[in-house]
């Protein structure tokens, strides 16, 4: 047999295995997370603490943003959780108080947490950008990209099992798509080797409240993959 016939019977047998996968797991994107999170977890940070990275980059000017902010929004939350939760960006009084989730819209990611019995100590709270684009519009791609690094960075301390990225935002951001949000709940998807998955942002919910019901459903799939792990 030559090199190109090996070639496409590999390939042939990878996709076999790959529509066997999805047979078994249906709608969840399949994926060996365990190994991935191994080798993302051998991957040195820069810097030993989220203390550490917070002294290092909290007068950040990569982007336009450091020009309007009033507090730089770094994240909040236990170092070492297994669930981090991933917004777009700083409104109006995370800006003022330079921390994350502290408005209306954080006092229900609050309740959502503790409804599935998570308490806002355990896990970790960010955004994409950790500025405040003004007048809260939509953050451009030069700034997410800009800010992402960082919070990589914070994702190669913290090490967690599972991250749940709030609105379409951080989604199509962190997953480098463009579908809506209807086309991205309800599956599991990796980033950085890690278990990720996708639920509307809690301001979307005070808008519309029609919107608790999915919520509800995808956060409860959330604290099963938690207690899993
Ligand atoms: S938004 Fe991010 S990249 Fe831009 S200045 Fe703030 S921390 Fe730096």
């Amino acid at each position: 047999m030559t090199d190109n016939n090996k070639k496409l019977e590999l390939i042939e047998l990878t996709k076999r295995y790959i529509l066997q996968q999805k047979d078994i797991y249906g709608d969840v994107l399949w994926g060996n997370f365990n190994l991935e999170n191994k080798i993302n977890k051998r991957k040195n940070a820069k810097y030993s603490s989220l203390e550490e990275m917070y002294d290092n980059v909290k007068d950040c000017q990569k982007c336009g943003l450091a020009s309007t902010r009033t507090k730089f929004v770094f994240g909040k939350g236990s170092g070492d959780a297994k669930l981090v939760l991933v917004g777009e960006a700083p409104g109006r009084d995370e800006d003022l108080k330079g921390e994350p989730f502290v408005g209306r819209a954080g006092q229900l990611l609050t309740k959502i947490l503790n409804a599935i019995n998570l308490k806002r100590e355990e896990v970790y709270i960010a955004n994409v950008l950790k500025c405040r684009p003004p007048n809260n519009r939509d953050p451009v791609e030069s700034e997410m990209e800009m800010c992402l690094p960082h919070l990589n960075e914070q994702l190669k301390i913290i090490k967690p099992e599972i991250i749940l990225c709030l609105g379409r935002v951080s989604a199509q951001c962190l997953l480098k798509t463009k579908m809506s949000m209807k086309e991205l709940r309800g599956k599991v998807y990796s980033y950085q080797g890690i278990k990720t998955l996708v639920t509307y942002h809690p301001a979307a919910l005070l808008r519309n409240p029609q919107l608790k019901k999915p919520t509800w459903e995808d956060v409860q799939f959330v604290r099963k993959l938690y207690d899993d792990e």
